[in-house]
């Protein structure tokens, strides 16, 4: 049987990440990114001999892109070389005012000490919460796909969420712990990474601080582009097809997504065969030879608004 194919839009980790795994399926991929360059904001700008990342530079949950890669029998290691910063980074308050986080939990304690006496053993107790937050999280919440929310209706996990902090905000979780204002920002400052706000986020995010303190800030040598390179080279070797410099958003959105449903849904009135007939026949017409129309899907199989299209037109 041919295999299914399909086209996913956008080069960055996530559409990467689709396309591989989709590959890996069986499916017969064709990434489609806009930009010369792949790795979407992780891309790498190179100029008279130096190299800049242009997005992120904080490589923290080193478990995670283990996680990926093994999916696919791999390693991180077999495509690039992490190394841990120690200190894992250094915060600026102010010209003469600077604080350097180091690698290792005693020295973090000694660190917690010198800027408020006492808060060691607060930051022991914290750091305890926020490990069993992050299995959790980690274990039964964070790759679940998020289709139903029956995904979540487990005893263990109704049981868990109770320790998961979910009802105190981000912010009165740290103040209870730590008084000195360096110490409190240094604690809610993870969470910028949710493009949130320590008022608005849920204590259970503290589990961004075991991520921070316990697992480290790392970095691939090289720089984050290398991570771009190893998640390129694990889809071409899955069979990607990917394709640079190439803008279909337009179609997928007006033109192939209402083929897309149609096709996967029988229609059943008059007024969906009309539709179905206008769809295809405009969709062939647009669409570049290379591509299928037929399989025309975005990074995940069944989004939302493809279901809500395939009720308002069968
Ligand atoms: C300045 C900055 C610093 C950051 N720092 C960190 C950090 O330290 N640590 C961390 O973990 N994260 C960091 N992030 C966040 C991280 O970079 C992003 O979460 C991640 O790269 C997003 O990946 P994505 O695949 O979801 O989206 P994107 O990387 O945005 O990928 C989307 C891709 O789709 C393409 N595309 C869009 N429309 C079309 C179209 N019509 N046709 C074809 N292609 C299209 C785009 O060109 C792009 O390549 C940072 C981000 C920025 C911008």
């Amino acid at each position: 049987m041919p295999k299914k194919k399909v086209v996913v839009i956008g080069s960055g980790f996530a559409g990467l990440s689709a396309a591989t795994n989709l590959a890996h399926k069986g499916y017969q991929v064709t990434l489609l990114e806009k930009n010369a360059q792949f790795g979407g904001r992780a891309r790498v700008m190179e100029s008279q001999g130096f190299r800049f990342d242009m997005g992120p530079s904080w490589y923290w949950m080193p478990d995670v892109f283990e996680a990926y890669f093994a999916q696919f029998g791999k390693k991180v290691s077999d495509y690039y070389h992490l190394h841990r910063l120690d200190p894992g980074y250094t915060v600026f308050f102010g010209k003469d005012d600077v604080m350097t986080v180091p690698a290792q939990m005693p020295e973090i304690e000694q660190m917690f000490e010198y800027y408020e006496p006492g808060s060691a053993k607060k930051l022991r107790s914290f750091m305890t919460q926020a490990g069993e937050k992050y299995q959790i999280g980690m274990r039964d919440l964070v790759y679940k796909p998020n289709r139903s929310v029956l995904e979540y209706a487990s005893v263990s996990l109704l049981r868990n969420m109770l320790k998961m902090d979910v009802f105190q905000s981000m912010r009165s979780h740290v103040y209870a712990h730590f008084k000195e204002p360096r110490l409190r920002k240094l604690m809610e400052f993870p969470v910028l990474f949710l493009g949130a706000t320590p008022q608005n986020t849920p204590a259970l995010y503290s589990l961004m601080n075991y991520a921070d303190l316990s697992l480290g800030t790392w970095y691939p040598m090289g720089g984050m582009g290398e991570i771009v390179k190893a998640f390129v080279a694990l889809a071409e070797e899955k069979g990607v097809e990917l394709i640079p410099n190439a803008d279909y958003s337009l179609l997928s959105v007006r033109v192939l997504m209402p083929h897309v449903f149609i096709r996967r849904k029988r229609p059943t009135t008059p007024m969906s065969w009309l539709l179905r007939a206008i769809t295809t026949t405009s969709s062939k017409r647009f669409c570049p030879p290379r591509i299928d129309s037929t399989a025309l899907l975005t990074g995940k199989t069944e989004p939302w608004h493809l279901r809500v299209f395939c009720f308002i037109l069968d």
